[in-house]
Parts: C-alpha cells; sequence; structure tokens
C-alpha cells in the first residue's frame, strides 16, 4: 500500500488539496508534486534533494 503524504497546509491527500501548488523552494508551478514533509516541490528540486513524491495510485 502507498504511503499516503498529507499537505501541510490543509491536511488532505495531494488529490484533494485545494491549495495552490507550488514548489517550497523554487516557487515554481511546473510538476510539483506533494512529498513526504507536506510541501510541494518541483521536479528539478525533487532531484536536487532526493525528495520522494507521492506516488500516482495507478494500479489498485
Ligand atoms: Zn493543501
Ligand atoms: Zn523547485
Amino acid at each position: 500500500m502507498a504511503e499516503r503524504f498529507v499537505c501541510s497546509v490543509c491536511d488532505l491527500t495531494e488529490d484533494r488539496c485545494l491549495c495552490e501548488k507550488y514548489c517550497g523552494l523554487c516557487q515554481g508551478l511546473h510538476n510539483v508534486r506533494l512529498c513526504n514533509d507536506g510541501l510541494y516541490y518541483c521536479l528539478d528540486c525533487r532531484e536536487a534533494c532526493d525528495l520522494q513524491a507521492q506516488e500516482a495510485e495507478s494500479h489498485g
């Protein structure tokens, strides 16, 4: 079962969160995903900081 990260602002999961999603590091808007600290990060920052994004619910 995938771990469910929740937004640090609204305490909802990524698919329910209605907050404005921008990168917590660079404020970028491109490809931001919720990570395990409850903040959103863009792809570049996730790779740079080795952050784990919420896994997509693809199967099951
Ligand atoms: Zn939120
Ligand atoms: Zn960023």
